[in-house]
């Protein structure tokens, strides 16, 4: 269902690609103004050269989630063209793919930098911009990882974080007119996905009882929920989309283990 964000601006990180772009799509078709903050020039440019052509309101801004210096600048850009904003998307993250003894000091402390403390920086920065809408959404992307535990420590920890971050500023932030949620997919087929290593995207697929990967489109449709008023009395919450993945309990992953022997796929 399309959701009525016209005269609203909206700023989705990591949104030059993937889930992100998605995202992006989706907020612009529904009415938002919309600022792509990412590393990823070309795709970002790209993608915000194709939304304009087709009448949205959509820019690119090279933005490093970890730099301050970045939040600020982007901060005062917003502020210059629109002067508030109303739905703030974290979504740009990492990935290690390293189990516990192959995960260097440096890996960990890059995942939390991109996934917490950009999150972090994000949401301390917009938070002047935010409480002028009078009525914010901020939607923070985690995982099933930030349920349920994924062999990758890093990763897991850094979207339980992102989880506790969202409820801590849910709470502090209530005052302002500002909404906090966090969105926990399961597998989504994006880039991400692709680059995962062999047997992955199927050994998943095996796990979730839906048998597939979402699309990014069906995460989107989330996300602009969370971002509109029709979730008006929810923060603080977190919507976990995952094809059944942590309902599933250990019965259904020994069956579809099983099948996948017994069917040799
Ligand atoms: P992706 O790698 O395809 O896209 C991530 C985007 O974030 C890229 O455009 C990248 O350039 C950007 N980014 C990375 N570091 C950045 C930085 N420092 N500053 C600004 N931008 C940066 O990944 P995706 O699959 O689209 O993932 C999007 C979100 O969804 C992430 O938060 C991810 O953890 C989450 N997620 C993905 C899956 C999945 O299966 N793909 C599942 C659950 C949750």
């Amino acid at each position: 269902m399309a959701q009525d964000l016209d005269g609203m601006t909206a700023c989705v990180t990591g949104g030059a690609r993937g889930l992100g772009a998605a995202i992006v799509r989706r907020l612009a078709e529904d009415g938002a103004a919309v600022v792509i903050a990412d590393v990823l020039d070309d795709d970002g440019t790209a993608l915000a050269e194709d939304l304009t052509a087709a009448g949205k309101t959509v820019s690119f801004r090279h933005h490093d989630v970890t730099s301050e210096a970045d939040w600020s600048a982007l901060v005062d850009a917003i502020d210059a063209t629109f002067g508030k904003l109303d739905i703030l998307v974290n979504n740009a993250a990492i990935i290690i793919r390293q189990r516990l003894s192959d995960q260097t000091l440096d890996q960990w402390r890059r995942a939390f930098d991109v996934n917490v403390a950009g999150t972090f920086l994000a949401i301390r920065s917009c938070r002047e911009l935010l409480k002028r809408s009078g009525a914010a959404s901020v939607v923070n992307i985690s995982s099933t990882a930030g349920v349920v535990a994924h062999l990758d420590p890093s990763y897991t920890a850094s979207k339980w974080a992102v989880r506790g971050l969202t409820k801590s500023t849910a709470l502090e932030l209530v005052g302002d007119g500002i909404r906090v949620n966090s969105v926990h997919p399961s597998t989504i087929a994006t880039p991400l996905t692709a680059a995962a290593p062999a047997g992955h995207l199927e050994a998943n697929r095996h796990a979730i009882p839906l048998g597939r990967e979402a699309q990014p489109e069906e995460i989107a449709n989330i996300v602009a929920f969370l971002a509109s008023p029709q979730s008006s009395y929810m923060t603080g919450s977190e919507l976990v989309a995952d094809g059944g993945m942590t309902t599933a309990g250990v019965a259904h992953m020994r069956d579809q283990f099983q099948r996948a022997l017994t069917e040799g796929s």
